[in-house]
């Protein structure tokens, strides 16, 4: 199979820094498109990733999987794009396409595994993925979103996982007017559950351990916000959530956020910690309360959560920096130092 060479952003191992290097990728073939990466938003799964915490990292690693861009070359059969559009690519660049899910469009939950942006396996070169930290990326058309003309290219970058991973369990458990929804843990994906919620009709409450949140959240369009690390603000809203998202990154008591829920409330875990989350009994069984989670989304849901943005002109609060700044970039957002999404500007990357 033909290859070219790009510039990329990756790692080499899970203690050492993110650095240059050259990956390889394939020729367009005939459904494939040829994207140059614009922006790329930087997701605690790229940390999580590239520092090997979820263990099975392929070395090097290339993350990034929040990608905006313009199309340079098409293939043969290609229908959906031309040259010179817009485009976006996700978390996801394939999946088997025969299992069960894949057929009624569940691609995220492929039976036998969707094929990940980055430390995925890359069936044409027979190697890992390499994700959005690089100048081009060339992925099969059905993978690839249209973006709304309307919107700030670097903002909407975030929409591509942090917007269609709170979008899809939010739509699965039907979330809108008359709900009393909590968003735990307001970085990256949790802010963009706050938008998102609200957009939707929910009343929205924030739960955030961050006191310079607090004053922000109600901005971002919350309708109530409680200092989870103040036990009387917790107390006071004991069972009075019906859903909760958690988009924690690190370890945390679900327990407590639990204690929340109305009889039947549901928390869905969308962030993923290292580690196990020990839960209680006694956290479910008296009311009859649910602890699930969710991965992404589908490819059709992305799609509907970037024409719902559009129209509803959603875009992600980001702070955009230079690829060179990624491994500072990294340290703050283990500090939750971040309002709310890092994008890296490609432009760095090229010149
Ligand atoms: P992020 O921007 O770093 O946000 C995480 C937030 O969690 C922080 O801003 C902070 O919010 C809160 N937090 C951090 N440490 C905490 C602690 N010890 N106790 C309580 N809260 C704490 O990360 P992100 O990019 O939004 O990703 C969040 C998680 O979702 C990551 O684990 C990521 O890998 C995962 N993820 C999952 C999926 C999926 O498909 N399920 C997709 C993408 C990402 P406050 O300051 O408000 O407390
Ligand atoms: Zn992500
Ligand atoms: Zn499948």
């Amino acid at each position: 199979m033909q290859t070219f060479s790009v510039k990329a952003f990756g790692t080499e191992a899970p203690e050492t820094d993110l650095e240059q290097m050259i990956i390889d990728r394939r020729e367009v073939t005939a459904k494939d498109v040829e994207i140059d990466i614009l922006f790329c938003g930087v997701c605690h799964s790229d940390l999580h990733t590239a520092r090997n915490e979820w263990h099975g990292t392929i070395y090097p690693n290339v993350p990034g999987h929040e990608i905006v861009g313009r199309i340079t070359k098409v293939g043969d059969s290609v229908n959906k794009f031309k040259i010179g559009d817009l485009a976006a690519v996700g978390c996801m660049v394939d999946s088997c396409r025969e299992c069960e899910q894949c057929k009624h469009g569940s691609e995220q939950y492929c039976e036998n595994g969707n094929i990940q942006t980055y430390n995925g396996h890359d069936v044409h070169l027979n190697k890992q993925t390499f994700g959005g930290y690089s100048e081009r990326i060339v992925v099969d058309e059905d993978f690839v979103l249209r973006v709304p003309e309307n919107l700030d290219l670097a903002a909407t970058a975030p929409l591509l996982c942090a917007g269609v991973t709170t979008w899809s369990p939010l739509k699965h458990w039907k979330i809108g007017s008359g709900h009393k929804v909590g968003i735990v843990g307001i970085g990256g994906l949790g802010h963009m559950g706050v938008k998102l919620a609200k957009a939707m009709g929910a009343h929205v409450v924030v739960i955030t351990t961050s006191p310079s949140k607090v004053e922000d959240a109600k901005r971002l369009g919350a309708d109530e916000v409680i200092l989870s690390t103040d036990k009387e603000q917790m107390r006071a809203n004991y069972n009075t959530l019906h859903f909760i998202l958690d988009c924690v990154s690190a370890q945390h008591d679900v327990n407590a956020y639990l204690r929340l829920l109305k009889v039947d409330g549901t928390l869905a875990l969308v962030g993923a910690p290292e580690h196990p989350l020990p839960i209680a009994a006694f956290s479910l069984i008296p009311a009859r309360k649910n602890f699930a989670g969710s991965t992404i989304g589908s490819i059709k849901e992305t799609q509907e959560m970037l024409d719902f943005c559009g129209e509803h002109n959603i875009t992600a609060d980001i702070e955009l920096i230079n690829i060179q700044d990624i491994n500072t970039a990294y340290e703050r957002l283990l500090k939750g130092d971040v309002k709310y999404r890092f994008v890296i500007d490609m432009t760095s990357l090229k010149n």
